[in-house]
């Protein structure tokens, strides 16, 4: 009889021995059902040494009840895996979790029915066909995906099945997709992007784990130097994954790669149709997906055969997750490709503090490209200090950048105004009695959306139509907007250049492909003269024509004292500045700012790079920060407020008094209301040497806490 130890994908189960019937064929990496009383789950065969249970008398071992058709969770895989969940302090189960991404392609290839518009148009319809059939054009999709999208019950869609209107089709879930092809257009590269593609080509035909950090300033040209890294892991039939930071980029690139390669990559992201989910996931499996480009989900998927990694704009914040698995997906990748010995290219114009240590301590490969392609300039930056030259009464643009925003106009050149604030004002408030209007569930004011006319929180998604009157004094018409979002910049806008055609971009208006494909495909026709964005515009586009980007407060990321504030404006503001002067024309930015004394205010308007690392660097070496020392964060929440506080006191209360570890708090989290349930934080500073998880595991895993209570661990915490 053959024992066998599964890991299986429900944290509270964790790991279960079962036996192997006669016939069944399984090897390591297996996925299987299992019986577990009267259900059935699934699991991965583990090598037994390496989880521990409770050991179960062979006689009371129940038999497998079947292997998935699919292909065995790879060895490399699995290390990764449980160095995710060690590092990371986070069950073993959500970590492996992540890397079957589809449930439903387990169960093999075949074809699955899904239904589209037949183009009947009848004379008559109820309002609800006649909104699905708007809703529904050029879509395909479940019964389920299309009534989610026109926003209708799936009643609805199947008694439009059975009038004709709409009809099935058969898709084969193992269709192939069509193939790359490395020499489809190959650039004529620089010199120095030359000496870049040729050294990750070579790291590539090595086939041995190699990290790199491509260091290039925005315009230089990066994604053409790692593509012709994929193309040599093309032709030598080794897949790529390459990770975005945001769908909302992936539009751009999907062109940029179809334009270089001859077809788009295959997409990988949470709201793809379960149809197309299942199809990449098999074609990924079984080794035919060639280049994947994904938001994080896609690095613990099981390529069967990957030769490259990918990480672009590798500084950014969205790469760390922040619920479930809390994992910095740009450091993960940096483990995969060590699991799996590839190479990684992490490529970004301003690299994190931590992967510039590390490119510096000679951990990562520095490639640099100091100059934009083409002999295009960087843009001349300039600090308008709002102190000085304050912007009218009721206004939030100074007099100078406005001057700047006619004097492109009347040239036919594109403006970009950045605040990275949705919606029209940030805090609403009664001008009879003060009333201000806050979340119901969050620490958080409720932002006024004008255009769509209501309240809304940007921590739950909580929304509230903007009412007539104030709902604590009954003044009518009294309710004013405090400061300035997008929206507000878009109307004053409209009030100084009238003829101008302006474009807002902010997830609320860029909500689709579609949407974005449209604003691109406008901005690059010179259909719009005035791009007013929040922090979605700031990276990946390449508009020529775009001489001129307003800063409209530097200052909004500085407030909060976070360690990382700095890192992050600097981040922000360089590569919005990056979108000025990419063409032919030079570029010019104005920052708005009351601190042009702040050390990156003034970084950034020097252009002094380095005067900025510095500066960040002996800040973070005084608070022990990393990379000089760790942080790592226990959050503690329930919807009771005292059982939170008590449970975060508990735990307080059993810190380890260790040299190497300061445990600090527990103190109201910086939402301290999240979503209905009440916060506390307990943050650890570590030196680098101290065993922080290890601790961690020890000193919570004894205690005991109600029910309504929630533990998590964030290791490596964005903020701190
Ligand atoms: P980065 O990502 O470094 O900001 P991009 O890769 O977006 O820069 O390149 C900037 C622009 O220059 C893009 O429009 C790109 O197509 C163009 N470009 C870069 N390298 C070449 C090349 N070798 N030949 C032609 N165009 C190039
Ligand atoms: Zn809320």
């Amino acid at each position: 009889m053959q024992r066998v130890r599964l890991l299986v994908f429900n944290a509270a189960l964790g790991v279960l021995d079962y036996r192997v019937p006669e016939g069944m064929t399984i090897e390591f990496g297996s996925i299987v059902v299992a019986p577990l009383g009267p259900r059935q789950v699934l699991g991965i065969v583990w090598e037994a040494e390496r989880l521990s249970t409770q050991e179960v008398p062979e006689s009371k071992l129940r038999p497998l009840l079947g292997a998935m058709p699919a292909p065995p969770i790879s060895e490399r895989l699995r290390r990764l895996i449980e160095w995710t969940a060690d590092y990371y302090c986070a069950p073993l189960s959500s970590v492996a979790r992540m890397a079957l991404g589809s449930i439903s392609a387990l169960r093999g290839g075949g074809t699955t029915t899904e239904y589209r518009l037949t183009g009947a148009e009848p004379a008559r319809l109820t309002p609800q066909r006649a909104a699905a059939l708007d809703a529904l054009q050029g879509e395909q999709g479940s019964i389920r995906e299309l009534a989610e999208l026109a926003s209708v019950s799936d009643g609805v869609l199947r008694g439009m099945v059975g009038a004709g209107l709409l009809e099935a089709v058969t898709v084969d879930l193992d269709r192939p997709y069509p193939p790359a092809r490395p020499e489809f257009a190959q650039p004529t590269l620089s010199e120095l992007q030359q000496d870049a593609a040729d050294i990750f080509i070579d790291a590539v035909r090595a086939e041995k784990f190699a990290p790199f950090l491509l260091d290039g300033v925005t315009g230089s040209g990066k994604t053409e130097c790692y593509f012709e890294a994929v193309a040599e892991a093309l032709r030598r039939g080794r897949q790529v994954l390459v990770l975005l930071p945001e769908i909302a980029l992936t539009e751009n690139f999907l062109r940029r790669f179809e334009h270089r390669f001859g077809v788009p990559p295959i997409l990988w992201h949470s709201s793809l149709k379960s149809s197309e989910r299942r199809r990449a996931w098999r074609a990924i499996a079984g080794g035919t997906a060639q280049v994947v480009v994904g938001a994080r989900s896609a690095l613990f998927l099981p390529y069967a055969n990957l030769g490259l990694i990918v990480v672009d704009e590798a500084h950014e914040i969205s790469f760390k997750q922040d619920d479930g698995v809390r994992y910095n997906a740009r450091d993960v990748a940096v483990m995969r490709a060590k699991f799996e010995g590839l190479p990684v290219v992490l490529a970004s114009a301003t690299p994190a503090l931590e992967t510039m240590q590390l490119a510096e301590a000679g951990v990562y490969r520095k490639i640099d490209l100091p100059s934009r392609f083409g002999g295009a300039q960087l843009p001349d930056i300039r600090v308008l200090d709002l102190r000085e030259e304050a912007p009218e009464r009721g206004r939030w643009l100074a007099p100078k950048l406005v001057d700047a925003l006619k004097d492109r106009l009347a040239k036919g050149e594109q403006s970009l105004l950045f605040l990275n604030r949705r919606g029209y004002a940030p805090l609403t408030l009664c001008r009879n009695c003060g009333y201000r209007f806050q979340c119901p569930n969050c620490t958080a004011w409720l932002v006024e959306h004008r255009f769509s006319k209501r309240l809304a929180c940007h921590h739950c998604g909580h929304e509230t139509p903007v009412p007539e009157a104030c709902p604590e004094c009954g003044t009518g018409d009294c309710l004013v907007a405090c400061g300035p979002g997008v929206e507000r910049i878009a109307d004053e806008v409209a009030e100084i250049l009238p003829e101008a055609r302006t474009a807002l971009v902010t997830s609320d208006t860029m909500n689709s492909p579609h949407a974005v494909g449209e604003f691109v495909a406008m901005a690059e026709n010179k259909a719009v003269d005035v791009i007013i964005g929040t922090q979605l515009v700031t990276k990946g586009y390449h508009f020529p024509e775009l001489t001129l980007v307003g800063v409209v407060d530097a200052d909004l990321g500085l407030e909060g004292g976070d360690l990382r504030a700095g890192e992050r404006t600097y981040q922000q503001i360089a590569q919005v500045a990056g979108r000025a002067g990419r063409g032919e024309k030079p570029g010019e930015v104005l920052i708005q700012t009351r601190h042009p004394e702040a050390a990156v205010i003034a970084a950034l308007a020097n252009g002094d790079r380095d005067a900025f690392y510095a500066a960040e660097t002996e800040a973070r070496r005084d608070a022990g920060a990393p990379p000089f020392g760790r942080w790592a964060a226990i959050i503690v929440s329930s919807e009771d407020q005292s059982e939170a506080l008590s449970a975060a006191r508990a735990i307080g209360g059993t810190a380890p008094n260790l040299p190497d570890m300061l445990v600090l708090g527990p103190a109201p989290a910086p939402l301290s209301l999240l979503r209905g349930r009440h916060r506390f934080r307990l943050l650890i500073n570590a030196r680098r040497s101290a065993e922080l998880q290890k601790t961690i595991r020890e000193w919570l895993g004894p205690l005991e806490f109600p029910r309504g209570v929630r533990v998590n661990i964030d290791i490596d915490p964005y903020s701190f």
